[in-house]
């Protein structure tokens, strides 16, 4: 018997392991199968799933086929007809090379192929289940391939039990046709999910190809970009200043079509915008670099998402000033002349926003002695000590001790009690930024957005089905065009908006008619809330499993709440605090992060003791 222990491992097992780099959730399988579809020529491409591909990923394509031999061969590892050398890879004009994808989708589904070239007269059908060949056999077919993916994950359930929900596993489906979408405007592409058409996409060119998608009213908001160097070429549309956005959607880069990411040349982008737009606000843009593949490096990534170019400082440059100078002809450029502190994202309509009166609740239970220092994102482990906060605000003493919700109208007493009261402590505001402020002569110093968004989040926390906030009617409902995944998103979330006093209708495809909003945002840009508090829910989505309720309240309170630059009067300020401190947990924002900070009156004598 032999004493040897490493023995190679069984095919299907090793094209298991690496289907975990290629394929990491539904979308990956989209992506694969559409850049193959494109690869081999095809000018009509139809993408079918349901569940959100969890049950079925289906492609169907007019590309150039596959004779019987390639049609077998092509679920094997490293097999490709793209490339035949490693030279070859510094030459690369197709998506796919690495001849991996196949193999690794066909480890980990049900999968079945039907392909036939046009000078055949008849196509081939291949079943794989698991990695395991089943059949292969002569069929009736139309020029092209059709690839279908049945039960993704259906043999590594730790695969499976790890995905999201639909909603969020479509977006990322959606997500991909975009990336391919968009660089490929010659090709027709049809997207339908669990019998729906979701996307039609005819031929066309860029901008026709980009309304379609984001929405008729984008272009408008955007202006061409074009440059020519023998380095590279620098084709495609940023946004004009004054449409910069609270999200970072529709931010895409393409290397000659092909989708990336690159943080160095997005910085480029933010650098020619740097005076322009205010902070957290974000320009969008798609734009295609074009440059002669042996100068850049595709293949540091698996899924091929991130590229690397042999002199990005060039790029770089002229990037910025490609687009600074497309903005200066569109007129946006040095004519605008935005006071930098001005700019700090401050709503007009938010002046107002401070007078709100949330209602309150008052945990009487609550030990004041327990944890008050988690920094836990977990809404459970967030229970502050309020009224341990409480007692420290002499000030505030005169709100309400024994009442289950304090009502609008004490609070308004409460409110001209803290009036009258000449300063029983003092506060100002630093850099427009924070709250300063005293008691038991240690220093307090309360981060002004965080703080009111935690006021507002638990103001609208409070609102159940029985208790919903009664919406305010506009006077012109406002049409909302939205990009087929956020019109998905808020479908789903039709309810949720509703409770919290948003009514819109679903008013054709992808676009939905806003009659009222929850009365205390009347004053808001509404579809611009309403595009910030989806960007916002679906960020909160991306790490952590939120309830859709609190993720709502979390993204409009986000969006929302007073920002920093914006000055606050005494009376702001003081009624910041006493919201704050009338909050079940004035101390960390929902998401985990500090709103305040406390200087020992102590570490002040000491330090002056040295
Ligand atoms: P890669 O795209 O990296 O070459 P894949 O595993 O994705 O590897 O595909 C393997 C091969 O199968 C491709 O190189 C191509 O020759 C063939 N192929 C895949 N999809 C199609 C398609 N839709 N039409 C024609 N040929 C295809
Ligand atoms: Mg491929």
């Amino acid at each position: 018997m032999s004493n040897n222990t490493i023995a190679l491992l069984p095919n299907h097992v090793a094209n298991q392991i690496a289907a975990g780099e290629v394929v990491q959730r539904p979308s990956s399988v989209v992506k694969e199968l559409l850049e193959n579809a494109i690869d081999a020529g095809a000018t009509h491409i139809k993408l079918i799933i349901k569940d959100a591909g969890k049950s079925l990923i289906q492609v169907i394509d007019n590309g150039k086929g596959m004779n019987p031999f390639d049609a077998r061969m092509c679920f094997e590892r490293h097999a490709t007809s793209k490339i035949t050398s490693s030279d070859d890879l510094f030459a690369l004009t197709t998506k796919g090379f690495r001849g991996e994808a196949l193999a690794s989708i066909a480890a980990i589904a049900q999968v079945e192929l039907k392909t036939k070239r046009a000078d055949d007269i008849v196509g081939q059908h291949i079943v794989i289940d698991g990695g395991k060949f089943i059949s292969q056999s002569e069929c009736q077919c139309s020029n092209g391939t059709t690839f279908i993916v049945k039960n993704l994950f259906f043999n590594v359930p730790a695969r499976r039990n790890f995905l999201k929900n639909d909603q969020i596993e479509q977006k990322h489906i959606i997500d991909e046709i975009e990336r391919v979408a968009i660089p490929h405007t010659d090709i027709h592409f049809v997207f339908q999910s669990n019998g729906n058409d979701v996307l039609n996409l005819p031929p066309g060119n860029l901008i026709q190809r980009i309304k379609s998608l984001v929405g008729s009213y984008i272009q408008k908001e955007l202006v061409a970009i074009s440059e020519d160097t023998n380095f590279v070429k620098i084709r495609g549309y940023v946004s004009l200043p004054e449409s910069a956005i609270k999200s970072r959607k529709e931010q895409y880069f393409f290397v000659n079509n092909r989708f990336v990411k690159n943080p160095f040349l997005n910085h480029a982008i933010y650098e020619a915008y740097k005076d322009l737009i205010t902070y957290q606000s974000h320009p969008r843009y798609f734009l295609f670099l074009e440059m002669d593949p042996k100068n850049i490096d595709i293949n540091i990534h698996p899924t091929k998402t991130e590229v690397k170019f042999t002199d990005d400082k060039s790029v770089y440059m002229l990037l910025v000033s490609s687009i600074k100078r497309a903005l200066g002809k569109a007129s946006a450029g040095p004519s605008l002349d935005f006071d930098s502190e001005m700019s700090l994202n401050i709503d007009a309509q938010s002046e107002n926003r401070i007078l709100t009166q949330p209602k309150v609740s008052y945990n009487q239970n609550y030990n004041p002695f327990n944890s008050n220092t988690s920094s836990s994102s977990d809404n459970s482990l967030q229970k502050a000590n309020k009224q341990h906060w409480e007692t420290m605000f002499d000030g505030f003493k005169n709100t309400q001790e024994n009442t289950e919700v304090v009502s609008n109208n004490t609070k308004q007493n409460a409110l001209e009690e803290l009036k009258s009261e000449s300063v029983a402590f003092s506060f100002f505001q630093l850099n427009k930024k924070y709250i300063v402020t005293t008691y038991n002569k240690n220093v307090l110093i309360v981060d002004q957005q965080r703080a009111h968004e935690r006021i507002v989040y638990e103001h609208y926390l409070k609102t159940k089905k029985e208790t919903k906030i009664t919406s305010q009617q506009l006077l012109f409902p406002e049409q909302m065009e939205l990009s087929a995944n956020d019109f998905t998103l808020i479908k789903g979330l039709t309810e949720e908006f509703r409770i919290l006093g948003f009514d819109f209708e679903v008013f054709g495809k992808n676009s939905i008619v806003i009659n009222g909003t929850p009365s205390d945002l009347k004053d808001f840009k509404i579809i611009e809330t309403i595009e910030g508090v989806l960007e916002t829910f679906k960020l909160n989505t991306i790490d952590s499993k939120i309830e859709k309720h609190d993720n709502l309240c979390r993204a409009i309170a986000y969006n929302t709440c007073i920002k920093y630059g914006k000055h606050l009067d005494e009376e702001e300020i003081r009624l910041i605090l006493e919201h704050l401190f009338n909050c079940e947990n004035p101390l960390y924002t929902a998401s985990g992060k500090s709103i305040m900070m406390e200087i020992d009156y102590l570490d002040i004598e000491k330090y002056f003791k040295k």
